[in-house]
């Protein structure tokens, strides 16, 4: 079991999302609308896990991830990406993104990528 904060944009991603992983065992502590607030929550929350959407208004993915893993190096932070995002990929893991987990949610991916971490 992992407490996780799940950060994205669309509302119906990110009730799949905890829905999956509630679920699963897993323990949806907070959720976010966009990059800044997820970086908010993160430093309140102290979460095991974040989920990462990339492309959010006013503060993209790529851009809390930064911030996250400034504040706290060891943060674990699951980008999620869709069709044609290979080289937000490639940035997201130079800056220390822990995995990724491609829309649409394929349930034992999720898990897998989730556990792998813990
Ligand atoms: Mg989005």
């Amino acid at each position: 079991m992992a407490t996780i904060l799940v950060v994205d944009d669309s509302r119906t991603s990110r009730r799949m999302l905890i829905d999956l992983l509630e679920k699963n065992g897993h323990s949806v502590i907070g959720e976010a609308v966009n990059g800044q607030e997820g970086f908010d929550q993160y430093v309140k929350l102290k979460p095991d896990i974040v989920t990462m959407d990339i492309t959010m208004p006013e503060m993209d993915g790529i851009e809390s991830l930064k911030l996250i893993k400034k504040s706290d190096p060891n943060a674990k932070v699951i980008m999620i990406t869709a069709a044609g995002q290979r080289e937000k990929m490639m940035e997201a893991l130079k800056y220390g993104a822990a995995d990724f987990v491609s829309k649409p949610f394929n349930v034992n991916v999720v898990l897998d990528t989730i556990k792998k971490l813990c």
